[in-house]
């Protein structure tokens, strides 16, 4: 393997996705699970397709250079390809590697990708910066501003905005507390990670979480000096900013057994510390649960309050592919008195949301969730579940625009509203 000369020597690197892209068995059985290859039609922009190109980089044999870089921004990291493929393919790991293979080589100097990496960088994982920008974003949503400057922005800029729900006024956002003690039979204690995002346009989402958590008898415990999960900065390629947080969580999660997440996305990256720390992110890996299969695996205490609505779940992809959870949200809504839960045609595919995909990659994401709205008005339900902040938000858009009046729902809002009005 030739390998360019800057291939780090550690587990990342070429030498990583070299040894990765040898699984791949040229099957092609993942080409039809690939929103990129289905839109586009082309090999290059499948799984296989970019499987050889990151290959063929990696013995030296393709450049390093635009082509390799728009497909690797292009893929939208669902990690569909890796539950079709029979080899045991980790696509996901790879095409992170090579983003960051592509941001060391200087291939990304362009001015919007300089100013997301530094959202990604100095905005995402610091709280207090964060809630600052929301409350400047809120202000603005309450004074009209945003609607009065919409029409001078940037197309993605527009897009952006019209994604953003309502954000909600600051003391609604107020922290956390550090502990919410079981209720009834205690059963056990669970640290929670309250995210970067969540906290910010989810805090409704986070406080259910924990009370959902509570009435099932643990206690939960939000514990200090907990960091961003790192996902956002991981999927564009800013691994160091992705390996720092994964350290810092590593170290804040130390003495719970397990560590409750209710995003798809920050789930699936505390599964890929291993991947990304070696022994040292495994402990941390290991304790990384989603909130609907933990509740699945302890037995949900059932809730008696009806609500009597029909309701798809669609599978937020890092839920699904990333976690391998698909049957055990299903599970809990079934146990909710009234609540009917009706398949819709492609509840695997993605949405298009993928993180910042849906600001960085507009096209093809309307492009993607044209399909998933088409699937679920052809049911029209009363409620779209899904359990991750990105896909809520671009399913509430999506909805919403397409005149369908269904409410794009966390899975643990609706546990909590059929516990809190039993
Ligand atoms: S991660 Fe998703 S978009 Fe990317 S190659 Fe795999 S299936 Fe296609
Ligand atoms: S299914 Fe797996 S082995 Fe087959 S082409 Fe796709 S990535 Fe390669």
């Amino acid at each position: 393997m030739a390998g360019p000369s800057n291939a780090p020597s550690c587990r990342a690197g070429w030498e990583d996705i070299y040894a990765k892209s040898l699984d791949c068995v040229h099957c092609g059985l993942c080409l039809q699970s690939c929103p990129t290859y289905r839109v586009t039609g082309r090999e290059q922009s499948s799984p296989r397709g970019r499987i050889y190109l990151m290959r063929g980089v990696a013995e030296g044999r393709i450049p390093l250079g635009d082509v390799v870089r728009d497909e690797a921004l292009l893929c939208l990291g669902c990690r569909a390809c890796e539950t079709a493929c029979p080899s045991g393919v980790q696509y996901g790991v790879m095409v992170e590697r090579t983003r960051a293979e592509v941001l060391r080589a200087g291939l990304r100097d362009d001015r919007a990708s300089r100013l997301e990496l530094a959202l990604l960088r100095h905005l995402v994982p610091h709280p207090r910066r964060l809630r600052f920008a929301f409350d400047l974003l809120g202000l603005a949503q309450r004074l009209g501003l945003d609607r009065l400057v919409a029409p001078l922005l940037p197309d993605r800029l527009r897009e952006a905005r019209e994604l953003l729900p309502p954000i909600p006024p600051r003391h609604q956002r107020a922290a956390h507390p550090p502990m919410l003690p079981a209720q009834g039979e205690r059963r056990g204690r669970v640290g929670f990670l309250v995210g970067c995002i969540m906290p910010e346009l989810f805090p409704g989402t986070n406080a259910a979480t924990l009370r959902v958590l509570a009435r099932n008898g643990f206690d939960v415990l939000v514990v200090p000096d907990q960091a961003c999960c790192g996902a956002l900065a991981a999927h564009a390629g800013a691994a160091d900013t992705a390996h720092h947080l994964a350290r810092r969580n590593v170290a804040a999660f130390a003495d719970v057994d397990v560590v409750i997440t209710n995003s798809a996305g920050c789930g699936a990256a505390l599964r890929d510390a291993r991947e990304w720390l070696g022994d040292e992110g495994a402990p941390l890996a290991e304790k990384a649960r989603d909130v609907s299969a933990f509740l699945d695996e302890v037995g949900l205490r059932a809730p008696t309050h009806a609500i009597e609505a029909r309701a798809c779940y669609d599978d937020p992809c890092h839920l699904l592919h990333g976690q391998q959870v698909g049957d055990a949200p299903r599970r809990l809504l079934e146990q909710i008195p009234g609540l009917e839960l009706v398949p819709h045609a492609d509840p695997g595919a993605c949405c298009g949301a993928a993180g910042t995909y849906n600001l960085t990659q507009p096209e093809m994401s309307a492009t993607v969730l044209e399909r998933k709205l088409d699937s679920l008005a052809a049911v029209d339900p009363d409620l779209v579940v899904s359990g991750n902040p990105g896909c809520l938000m671009q399913l509430r858009a999506g909805l919403a625009q397409r005149g369908l009046h269904a409410e794009a729902i966390h899975p643990v809002d609706l546990l909590d509203r059929a516990y809190r009005r039993s």
